[in-house]
C-alpha cells in the first residue's frame, strides 16, 4: 500500500491534490496532507505522524511555492527515507529532449518545448511555458502564466512572477536570471538579472526599496 502526502495544505496544496488523484487513479493510493501549522490529526498530518503511518511505501510532493522552504523540506523527507515525487497535469505538453529533475510540479496547461534542462523541485504553475534551449536550475518557481522564451538560463531559487515575460536569448548569449532573483508580476525582462535582485515593470528594472 502506498501513501502519498501533499506537503502544504494551503492554497497551492489544494490545487495539487486533484492532480495527484488523477495521476494515480486506479492504483489504490491513499492521499493525505502534511502541514506543520494546520495539522488536524485526520487528513492533515504533521510530518512525524506521516512518517509513522503503517503503509510500507510513503512518498511526498512539495506543494509550497517558497523555494527555501522546499529545499528544507526536501532534506527532511530524504533524511526520513520518504521519496519525493512530482506531478504532471493531464494536459501538460512536454516535447523533445526535455530533462526534468526530481519533484517537479507541472500544473495544467504548462508547456515545455524542446531541448530543455530543468533541475530539482521545479514548480510551473498554470499556463506557464518554457521554450527551446532553456537551462533552469534547482528550486525554481514559475507563477501562473510565466513566459520563458528560448535560450534563457535561470539559476537556482529564482522566482518568475505571474505573467512575466523573459525575452529570448541566443545560443551564444542566453538571457540570464541569477540565483534567487525575483521577477515581478507582469514584468518584461529584456536584460540579464543579477543574483538576488528583484526586477519589475516593462522594460523590467531593479526594484529600489528607498
Ligand atoms: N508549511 C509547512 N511547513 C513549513 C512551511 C510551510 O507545513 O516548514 C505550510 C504552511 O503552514 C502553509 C503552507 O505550507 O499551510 C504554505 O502555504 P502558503 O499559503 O504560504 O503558500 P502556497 O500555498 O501559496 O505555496
Amino acid at each position: 500500500m502506498h501513501c502519498i502526502a501533499i506537503y502544504g495544505a494551503s492554497g497551492f496544496g489544494r490545487e495539487i491534490m486533484p492532480l495527484m488523484r488523477q495521476q494515480y487513479a486506479g492504483e489504490g493510493v491513499s492521499f493525505v496532507y502534511i502541514d506543520d501549522e494546520m495539522a488536524n490529526g485526520q487528513n492533515i498530518l504533521t510530518f512525524d505522524a506521516f512518517v509513522a503511518r503503517p503503509e510500507p511505501q510513503k512518498s511526498c510532493i512539495l506543494a509550497i511555492a517558497n523555494s527555501t522552504i522546499r529545499e528544507k523540506l526536501e532534506a527532511r523527507c530524504l533524511a526520513a527515507g520518504v521519496a519525493i515525487i512530482g506531478v504532471k497535469g493531464s494536459n501538460v505538453i512536454v516535447l523533445d529532449n526535455v530533462e526534468i529533475g526530481e519533484g517537479a510540479i507541472l500544473c495544467g496547461f504548462v508547456h515545455l518545448t524542446s531541448d530543455i534542462r530543468v533541475g530539482r523541485q521545479f514548480h510551473a504553475n498554470l499556463y506557464a511555458y518554457v521554450a527551446h534551449d532553456c537551462v533552469i536550475g534547482d528550486f525554481v518557481t514559475f507563477a501562473p502564466g510565466a513566459k520563458c522564451n528560448g535560450n534563457v538560463h535561470i539559476d537556482d531559487h529564482a522566482y518568475i512572477g505571474t505573467g512575466a515575460i523573459l525575452k529570448q536569448g541566443t545560443p551564444d548569449k542566453p538571457l540570464r536570471i541569477g540565483r534567487g532573483a525575483v521577477i515581478g508580476m507582469g514584468a518584461v525582462v529584456t536584460k540579464d538579472v543579477p543574483a538576488g535582485e528583484t526586477w519589475i515593470g516593462n522594460p523590467a528594472r531593479p526594484l529600489r526599496r528607498d
